[in-house]
């Protein structure tokens, strides 16, 4: 008997993706790259705020999740890492809303740690994943086929029910996002614009890929793919031309959302306003890009 219910208890665990680094595909992800290990930030939950309007942040620590509400469904923007949905659904919960009413499923970049749980809330609300035609093929084969991390899944492949192009608007209710290129950090990486009109003044808001580049990636001397260093000169030139007032990102650590936001001041929607910490961020990426061009300039000119 006591066999039977340790076994039962055993098999109601595995049926559960575990946040913290149990699940079956932070597992594969340890067997594969032994030096890796899931940063604390990346499985913590953090609780609920409201950026600007119908703009939410519902996801960790450091992963950032986003809800744009409407009256008829909403926009989720990102999973955490590997087990994430149980957090992600009880912030919207918080929030006065349900998981379930989710009818669009976004992704910024096909990278394990923004992607993992997409397929799991696909499949629990009917929301269509919309992707980029560069990051679609990624998000359906787990990131297998990533140039960067790829030739092992990393991540529940999701099926892409709709290629989203540069420029497209997304429009759910009243609730209207604009897609941005910004390729790069992975080759479909994509950004989204909105206005949200709050106590009569507008704000444009931009939940901005950041154009980082990952220890290992190679932009000129075997290149991690075909284009990259134009893509990421691309995305910094690109972004810098956008009018921003709000701007949030995939992890909080690249928009300082600790310096900006303290849960006991209430909402305000002047808080993330930062044009030029936005400009700010993205030169500082651009300076680190040039001294990784100069440095594989100097090794190709070695060999
Ligand atoms: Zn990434």
């Amino acid at each position: 008997m006591k066999r039977l219910m340790l076994n039962t208890l055993v098999i109601i665990l595995l049926s559960f993706p575990v946040y913290g680094g149990t699940g079956e595909y932070t597992k594969k992800l340890q067997a594969a790259l032994p030096d890796f290990q899931m940063p604390d930030a990346w499985v913590t939950n953090h609780s609920p705020f409201r950026i600007v309007g119908n703009l939410y942040g519902v996801g960790g620590q450091d992963l950032s999740v986003y809800l744009i509400t409407s009256e008829e469904g909403h926009v989720l923007l990102n999973t955490g890492a590997e087990g994430s949905m149980q957090h992600i659904s009880a912030n919207i919960n918080s929030l006065g809303y349900d998981i379930k009413d989710v009818k669009i499923l976004l992704s910024m970049q096909s990278h394990f740690d923004h992607t993992a749980d997409l397929a799991i809330i696909r499949e629990l609300t009917g929301a269509k994943m919309y992707a980029t035609k560069k990051d679609a093929p990624i998000l359906e084969d787990g990131g297998f086929s990533d140039p960067h991390f790829g030739g092992i899944e990393t991540f529940r492949p999701v099926t892409v029910d709709k290629i989203i192009g540069n420029g497209e608007l997304i429009e759910l209710g009243n609730t209207k996002l604009t897609v941005h290129y910004h390729p790069g950090h992975t080759e479909g990486s994509s950004s989204y614009s909105m206005e949200v009109k709050e106590n009569g003044k507008l704000y444009k808001v931009l939940i901005a890929n950041m154009g980082t580049i990952n220890p290992g990636k190679q932009m000129i001397v075997d290149p991690t793919y075909p284009g990259v260093s134009q893509d990421f000169a691309y995305t910094y030139k690109n972004q810098k031309m956008m009018d921003v007032d709000i701007w949030v990102a995939a992890h909080k650590s690249q928009y300082g959302f600790y310096e900006k936001y303290q849960a006991e001041q209430g909402y305000s929607p002047e808080t993330f306003v930062d044009p030029d910490g936005y400009i700010d961020a993205i030169e500082e990426l651009e300076i680190k890009y040039i001294k990784q061009l100069n440095a594989e300039l100097k090794q190709k000119n070695d060999i």
